[in-house]
């Protein structure tokens, strides 16, 4: 039978984020036996994602939790100067820790709203044994960055930007197996953190090492995932306080 996937999506309210979800569900109807655990950043649950998410007819788990204020970046300073979604995806692998079990066979993929997924990207999620790296497109100001692969192992990393991580790779470049989340069922991102881009090493570093990671993506040779960014819509400044309050209907 078809391996599980349980793919774990934090979203943030904007103009843009209805768009972004929709597209990435249209990509789900590709990939079956994936349960997506989709975790809004608002104190409640909004009746409009929740009745987007049924609007779907695909396997979902709606949650949510609020990005405290200080976490979120000062008005000057930049988005990515602060780690974003973390606090959502921890709420995601505490969801996952206490509904499933440790000796289930699944494997845990973290995939933002707004990036791109081609459909191949889950068949190679579904060979891994423990951790799998591959390709990340449009990211760290390169066309892509790629763990070097011989063999199957990684050799090293291509990359730029942030050159001191120990596993240069996006969070969408990597999946794990679900008995590593439960093995390390302590496991949280460290969501105060201001190390800029360490998300992925301490995940990775606590639970594999380099010369345990697999190689997927035809030995980190192709692209299957792009780290897109949907540009922000302009709106007047009415509909910047329409969008701020988000009471409309679908
Ligand atoms: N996100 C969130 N709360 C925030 C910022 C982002 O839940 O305060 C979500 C967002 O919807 C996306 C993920 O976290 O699914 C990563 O955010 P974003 O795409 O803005 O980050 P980037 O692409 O710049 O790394
Ligand atoms: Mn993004």
């Amino acid at each position: 039978s078809i391996r599980k996937i349980y793919m774990i999506t934090p979203t943030k309210r904007r103009a843009e984020q209805i768009a972004d979800l929709t597209r990435l569900a249209q990509t789900l109807y590709l990939i079956p036996n994936l349960v997506w655990i989709v975790i809004e950043d608002e104190s409640q649950l909004t009746r409009r994602i929740h009745r987007l998410l049924q609007s779907f007819h695909l396997p979902f788990i709606h949650l949510n939790i609020a990005t405290p204020d200080y976490l979120k970046p000062t008005q000057n300073q930049s988005t990515w100067r602060r780690p974003r979604g973390m606090i959502q995806k921890n709420i995601g692998l505490q969801w996952i820790r206490q509904n499933t079990n440790s000796n289930d066979d699944a494997l845990i993929y973290f995939a933002d709203d707004d990036n791109t997924y081609h459909w191949k990207l889950f068949q190679e999620i579904r060979k891994i044994q423990s951790v799998g790296v591959w390709p990340v497109g449009l990211v760290g100001e390169l066309l892509y960055e790629r763990p070097i692969c011989l063999n199957g192992k990684v050799h090293s990393w291509f990359h730029y930007m942030y050159r001191k991580r120990k596993f240069p790779t996006d969070m969408a470049g990597f999946a794990i197996h679900l008995r590593l989340i439960h093995q390390y069922s302590n496991y949280i991102f460290n969501v105060s953190a201001n190390s800029i881009a360490e998300q992925e090493s301490q995940i990775l570093n606590t639970m594999t090492t380099i010369d345990q990671l697999e190689c997927l993506a035809n030995n980190a040779s192709k692209i299957y995932v792009w780290h897109t960014k949907t540009q922000s819509m302009f709106l007047t400044s009415i509909e910047k306080l329409r969008n701020a309050g988000m009471n409309y209907d679908l």
